[in-house]
């Protein structure tokens, strides 16, 4: 039977079996599997019905209230009973904790999402969802990767302009003296500046070159939709989309 508790979680495939307060506040939340397809064979789909043995599986979860949850999953592992499987024991696993997974689902496409819809930083999500930043940013590749992915939206003013990333780097040659920069920290970022369509891209550094090998990924028929560049007096972003775009746009 389905308990509060386990409705109030909302975790599907799991149930909650207690949940126990530790000396400093924690709540230990310990779940039990709820969902038969847990014990069907991930690589041959068979159900099993051997035991194996017991596992334990500690997912972190999203924030729940203030302090968080700290989960337990006490689940099991099976024999698979397809003979002819090249898999011979796994452990359950659901949509929301896949076998191995350290994160729930849903805490790594929230922490993904942060990023990638709601203008979070990296390090703000981290902050926000006691994560680490390599985490988080694993999740937002993933989740950025669903919106790149897509084709560009049909743009009639393609807006170019550059963009600074942090400080600029200057490096003191020992023999001459003389200063020069390291790194380029200019990104060049290209956007619908008419229409709803945004950031289409952003590419490191500013030069005319920069600015044709991002057009050079796009199709032919999405530059040819272009009327207009809207750019600003600079020589080089003037020469790259005269070069780049099919019927070059005049006017700047
Ligand atoms: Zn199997």
């Amino acid at each position: 039977m389905i308990n509060g508790t386990t409705k109030l979680l909302d975790l599907d495939g799991l149930a909650v079996e207690r949940v126990e307060r530790l000396q400093d506040g924690t709540r230990r939340v310990h779940l039990a599997t709820a969902d038969e397809t847990a014990r069907a064979c991930p690589a041959c789909g068979v159900f099993a019905n051997r035991v194996k043995g017991p596992a334990t599986t500690r997912p972190r979860d999203l924030p729940y209230g203030e302090r968080g949850l700290e989960f337990v999953w006490l689940k099991r592992r099976w024999w698979c009973s397809e003979a002819s499987c090249p898999r011979k024991s796994f452990t359950e696993q659901t949509g929301q904790v896949p076998a191995g997974a350290r994160l729930t689902t849903r805490l790594r496409v929230t922490a993904g999402r942060r990023v990638r819809d709601a203008g979070s930083t990296v390090v703000q999500a981290a902050r926000d969802l006691r994560l680490s930043w390599p985490t988080v940013m694993d999740a937002f590749r993933i989740a950025a990767a669903k919106v790149t992915a897509e084709p560009l939206p049909e743009v009639e003013v393609l807006g170019v302009d550059e963009t600074r990333r942090g400080c600029t780097r200057w490096e003191q040659d020992p023999d001459t003296g003389k200063w020069k920069l390291t790194r380029d920290r200019r990104h060049t970022g290209f956007v619908d500046a008419l229409g709803t369509g945004g950031l289409l891209g952003q590419v490191e550094g500013r030069t005319a070159a920069d600015v044709l090998t991002w057009l050079s990924t796009t199709e032919l028929t999405w530059r040819k939709n272009i009327r207009y560049a809207a750019i600003d007096m600079s020589a080089t972003y003037r020469a790259a989309v005269r070069t780049g775009l099919p019927d070059p746009p005049t006017g700047s």
